[in-house]
């Protein structure tokens, strides 16, 4: 049950009390997935404690570049978002939604791969992914269908929010009012200080692991500290996005010659979904053993920058990497509102930074809009 804003009272905890926030959320039965530093990245996975955290290491992130670094900080989330995203698991790259066996000469038996849900805890989830949470419940949640294991996941799933103290060179969350403040649903967010965490208990659930930590009510010079530090990553966000008119901008200009140029550039590699957080499409493929005895569905993720994504009657419907880019780029930020109500987009910025030739959506919106030219004769 959440919190009325009126009950919630902002606490503080030293940073030797964050071992004990993850120890308590594994006593209370959850497997904690938090950030870690693997292959020179930051990603996600289990973490039995903070000193598997990225302990000081910050990160440079431009288009088609990412690199780490270390300052000689106590700081646990100073960097900003790696390749991975929440999405994997709450909805994996990779599951088996059912399997059979059959015996020499018996019948088929379906065997159940419901293994009840994994309640996991994530530590440190930013403001733009707790948007990209928001937009993915809408895909399997809220639409015509209900996805009951994404369903099991999620509802099961607690939430360590952080809000985002600095913010990337490829980040445009300011513009979609997505970050660097994490907004919410959350169970607790924390902003870093010095040599503390503020602490915004929003739910009972937060609540009952706040009480096992030592934490205080935070003073007001704390609380006015962090104030001025989200301020602060409210100015130094690296990018832009101009939200007005984008759905016209976007639907409206199919022959525009921008396409053409971007698919010159781009490799339809498909990273740039892969990173995603909202990117939702997959594939189910049958599979069976050599022997003829078991077989199973799978279920993959999917992208729109594969050519056979689009197969059908014999051949696939979008052949050029043009038509998969336009694809792409008017589905986030056109169709996405018409079909959810949302953009598909939350600034993130990873598409930016993964794209192995720059490309950077932000910088084909702001040309889109450039070249009156273009639309002209579109409209003609
Ligand atoms: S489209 Fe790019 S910036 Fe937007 S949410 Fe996806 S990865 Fe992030
Ligand atoms: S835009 Fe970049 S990341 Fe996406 S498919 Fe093209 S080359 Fe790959």
């Amino acid at each position: 049950m959440g919190r009325t804003s009126r009950e919630r009272v902002l606490l503080a905890f030293e940073k030797a009390e964050l071992d004990a926030l993850i120890s308590a959320l594994w006593d209370l039965g959850y497997t904690v997935i938090g950030p870690t530093v693997r292959d020179g990245a930051v990603v996600y996975d289990e973490v039995e404690g903070a000193q598997a955290l990225p302990i000081g290491v910050v990160d440079d992130q431009e288009a088609g570049a990412y690199r780490l670094g270390q300052w000689d900080r106590e700081t646990y989330f100073a960097y900003t978002v790696g390749p991975h995203t929440w999405k994997r698991y709450l909805f994996p790259p990779e599951e088996r939604l059912w399997r059979a066996r059959r015996d020499e000469g018996s019948a088929w038996q379906v065997v159940s791969e419901d293994q009840g849900p994994v309640r996991y805890a994530f530590l440190g989830v930013r403001g733009c992914e707790l948007a990209a949470i928001g937009v993915q419940d809408r895909v399997f949640l809220h639409g015509p269908f209900s996805d009951s294991r994404y369903r099991a996941r999620r509802e099961a799933a607690f939430i360590v929010a952080v809000n985002c103290t600095r913010p990337g060179r490829t980040c445009f969350c300011a513009s979609l009012g997505t970050g660097p403040r994490a907004r919410g649903p959350y169970d607790v967010a924390l902003t870093e200080l010095d040599d503390l965490f503020l602490v915004d208990v929003a739910t009972e659930a937060g609540a009952r692991v706040m009480a096992s930590l030592s934490s205080r009510p935070a003073t007001r010079a704390e609380i006015e500290e962090a104030e001025r530090r989200l301020e602060e990553a409210g100015r130094h966000v690296g990018r832009a996005l101009e939200v007005s008119d984008l759905h016209d901008v976007l639907a409206g200009q199919p022959e525009h010659p921008r396409w053409e140029e971007i698919a010159e550039r781009c490799l339809a590699c498909a990273n740039c979904t892969l990173v995603c957080p909202t990117c939702f499409c997959f594939t189910v493929e049958d599979v069976t053993d050599l022997a003829g005895r078991e077989a199973a569905r799978v279920r993959r993720w999917d992208s729109c920058f594969v050519l056979e994504f689009t197969y059908t009657a014999g051949r696939p419907i979008r052949r050029s990497i043009m038509s998969r880019y336009r694809q792409w780029l008017t589905h986030k930020l056109a169709w996405w509102v018409d079909q959810f109500g949302v953009l598909g987009c939350v600034g993130c910025g990873r598409c930016i930074t993964w794209c192995p030739v720059g490309i950077d959506l932000t910088a084909e919106v702001s040309a889109l809009r450039a070249s009156p030219g273009a639309r002209e004769a579109n409209d003609g």
